[in-house]
Order: structure tokens, then C-alpha cells, then sequence
């Protein structure tokens, strides 16, 4: 029987290791559980909050209405050709553990996102990204709950809406979906994506193997991102501001070596580490935050206790981002609850 638990203690729950109480709390390890879970929250007309790993949130000092950790364990092989397969991912599962799971069966594609925390569940929220691949690229099905009234249906990729570190989850309409799992298209034959420059240069030049890509990108990681178990963290704080091609053309005229990536034919990627460490931030500690020194997107918890304290230093970092070069950072973790 489902267990809902009053005033639980989410700081061990959320790799920012930030004090949150959730006023209600339950453990879903079945389907039947997450649909008792939010009918219990519909019967007390209370607001749902879905948590996987923590990975990517950050928690103010208080959750209200009820927090459904997604527990859903399990795999199974749907469809199997010559060149491909169809697996099902509960949404509980390990992201990096099935990224592990895939490359070892023979199933490729998952490699360069390896490393990367949380759970199957939450990777299509943000459309999950690393050296070249999102895994909007992998979808065949995205299996969902409607929190408002328990129905259950499949999404595909397009329905999902996918973009740059965003989906349909993220927005007004998607919300109150609740991802239970996660269909992918897997390739039997060797995938090597080496497009990144920093995985280039790791892997052997001739006849690199998915299991080299995967080797590499563990260790480019590892060299480059603090581990959340010993920094809190929750990975890039910031995303890549994506800005028009005549803004960007502007602002290589004033910065000749700010880097810039085509988006498409009007729009160009800004590198939002690149900024912050110009203007000085890397290391800098204050209200018990810092910039990592090792990544300028990463923001460490050294020992603040609230989200405020991380909201106000990280609102300096994107003041000072904004009068220098005129561009406004979006955060890439959530800010949810009260307090
Ligand atoms: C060190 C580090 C490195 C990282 N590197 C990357 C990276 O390279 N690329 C990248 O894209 N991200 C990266 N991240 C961010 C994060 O790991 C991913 O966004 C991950 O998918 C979050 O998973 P989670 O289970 O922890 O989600 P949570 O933090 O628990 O939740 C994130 C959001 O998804 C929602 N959600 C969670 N599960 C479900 C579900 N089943 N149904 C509906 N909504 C749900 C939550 O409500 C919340 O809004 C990194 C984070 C860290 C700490």
C-alpha cells in the first residue's frame, strides 16, 4: 500500500544538498502506486511535484502540496530487427546505470551521454544533452500519466516538441504529465559520434568503438565536472543563451574571441561559461556558493542551506553577464516550492 509521509526532509534527495520540507511525500514503485499517489492528491486538491535523482532542481525551503519520488524500476525489449531495437525504460531507472545496461547488451547510441545524473524519467523534461547527441534523437515513445485525471497515453518525439535543453514537460501544456516511461530506438551496429572536439582528440583516431566513445566521455566528464557527491552541484547552472545573428555578429565585433556556434541560419549559440570566466567569476565563493574551478557554469554548494542564498549569488553572476555583454542567462535547473 502506498505510503504518503507528512513534513519529509527533501535535503538528501537533491544533489544541491539545499533544506527542503515537502508537505506530503510518497515513494511510487509501481504504476498502481503513482496512480493512488496522485489520486490521493486530487482528492486534497494539492499541487503534484515529481522528483527523480534531484539532479536538476533547486529546492526552496518548503515544497507545498505532494512530492511523488519516481521509483519505477524495469527494462524489456519490445521489438528487435537486423539493425535495431526498441527497449522500455521505467522511469525509475539509473540514467547513467542504463546508458551502461545498453552499450554492454549491444545496443548503441546512449554512449555520449553517459555520466550524466538522474533518472530515465526526467531525461526527456529537459531533453538531455553531452558531445553531440540529445535524446530526442533516440525517442520512440514517451509513456505518460495525466496527473489530472490518471489517463495514460504514449507521446512521440514530435508531440514531445524537443529543443535545445527543453520540451512540451517544461511548459503550461505538458505539466501535468508525469513521464512513467521511456521507449528508445537503439542501433545494433556500431554508432560513433566523435563530432565534439573534445572527444575527438580522446578516443583512438582509426576504428574507435561505442565502448571507446563511452571510456571517453566518463573521462572528459570526470576531468572537467565536479562530482556531485562530493561538490553539490547540479551540473550547468546556466543555459547557452541562443541569440539573433545580428546580435551575435555585433558582439564579435566588440569580443573577436568570443566563441559562436550556428544554431541555424538566424540564430547563433553563446557560450555562457565563456562569458562568466571573462568577467572573473570562476572560483569566486560568496553566502556559502562558488563558481567551480574547475567549469564556469557550475555552481557550488559549499554550505549555504536555502535556495535564496544560491538565487542571490547566481543573480550577481547574471547582472554582471547582462551589463557587460547585453545577454540575459535562463537558469537550466528548476526553482520550485516557497520560502
Ligand atoms: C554533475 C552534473 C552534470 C550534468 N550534466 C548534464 C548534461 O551533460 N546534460 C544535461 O542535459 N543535463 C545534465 N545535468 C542535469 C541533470 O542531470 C539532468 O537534467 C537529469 O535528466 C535530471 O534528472 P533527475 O532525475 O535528477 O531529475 P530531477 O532533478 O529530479 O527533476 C528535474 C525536472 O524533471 C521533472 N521530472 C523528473 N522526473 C519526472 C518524471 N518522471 N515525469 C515528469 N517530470 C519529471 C522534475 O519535476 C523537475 O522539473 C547534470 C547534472 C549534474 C549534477
Amino acid at each position: 500500500m502506498l505510503k504518503v509521509e507528512a513534513n519529509f526532509q527533501l535535503g538528501s534527495l537533491n544533489t544541491l544538498k539545499l533544506e527542503c520540507v515537502a508537505e506530503c511525500y510518497a515513494h511510487v514503485s509501481t504504476t498502481g502506486e503513482l496512480q493512488e499517489a496522485l489520486s490521493e492528491a486530487r482528492q486534497r486538491s494539492a499541487n503534484i511535484n515529481v522528483l527523480g535523482g534531484g539532479s536538476n532542481l533547486i529546492l526552496n525551503r518548503y515544497l507545498p502540496g505532494m512530492t511523488i519520488h519516481m521509483g519505477l524500476q524495469g527494462r524489456e525489449l519490445l521489438e528487435e530487427s537486423a539493425d535495431d531495437v526498441v527497449v522500455r525504460f521505467q522511469a525509475g531507472e539509473e540514467w547513467h546505470e542504463t546508458v551502461l545496461w545498453a552499450n554492454n547488451e549491444g545496443y548503441f547510441g546512449l554512449e555520449n551521454l553517459a555520466l550524466i545524473p538522474g533518472s530515465v524519467g526526467a531525461a526527456p523534461v529537459q531533453n538531455i544533452g553531452a558531445y553531440g547527441v540529445e535524446i530526442a534523437q533516440l525517442i520512440e515513445c514517451v509513456h505518460v500519466v495525466d496527473s489530472r485525471n490518471g489517463d495514460i497515453r504514449g507521446l512521440t518525439a514530435a508531440e514531445c516538441c524537443f529543443s535545445y535543453r527543453n520540451s512540451l514537460f517544461k511548459t503550461s501544456e505538458g505539466r501535468h504529465l508525469i513521464i512513467s516511461a521511456v521507449d528508445l530506438r537503439l542501433s545494433k551496429r556500431p554508432v560513433v559520434n566523435t563530432s565534439y572536439p573534445a572527444l575527438r582528440e580522446a578516443v583512438p583516431k582509426d576504428a574507435a568503438t561505442p565502448s571507446d566513445v563511452l571510456a571517453a566521455v566518463v573521462a572528459v566528464r570526470q576531468s572537467k565536472l565536479p562530482d556531485p557527491s562530493i561538490e553539490a552541484n547540479v551540473g550547468s547552472f546556466f543555459k547557452n543563451p541562443i541569440v539573433d545573428r545580428m546580435t551575435a555578429e555585433h558582439l564579435k565585433g566588440d569580443y573577436p574571441d568570443m566563441p559562436q556556434y550556428p544554431v541555424d541560419a538566424n540564430t547563433v549559440k553563446l557560450s555562457a561559461a565563456w562569458m562568466i570566466d571573462q568577467l572573473g567569476w570562476r572560483g569566486v565563493e560568496e553566502f556559502g556558493v562558488s563558481v567551480s574551478e574547475k567549469h564556469a557554469l557550475v555552481i557550488i554548494n559549499k554550505s549555504a542551506r536555502y535556495a535564496s542564498e544560491v538565487i542571490e549569488f547566481t543573480n550577481k553572476i547574471n547582472s554582471s553577464v547582462s551589463e557587460k555583454y547585453s545577454v540575459l542567462l535562463d537558469r537550466e535547473p528548476e526553482l520550485v516550492g516557497s520560502g
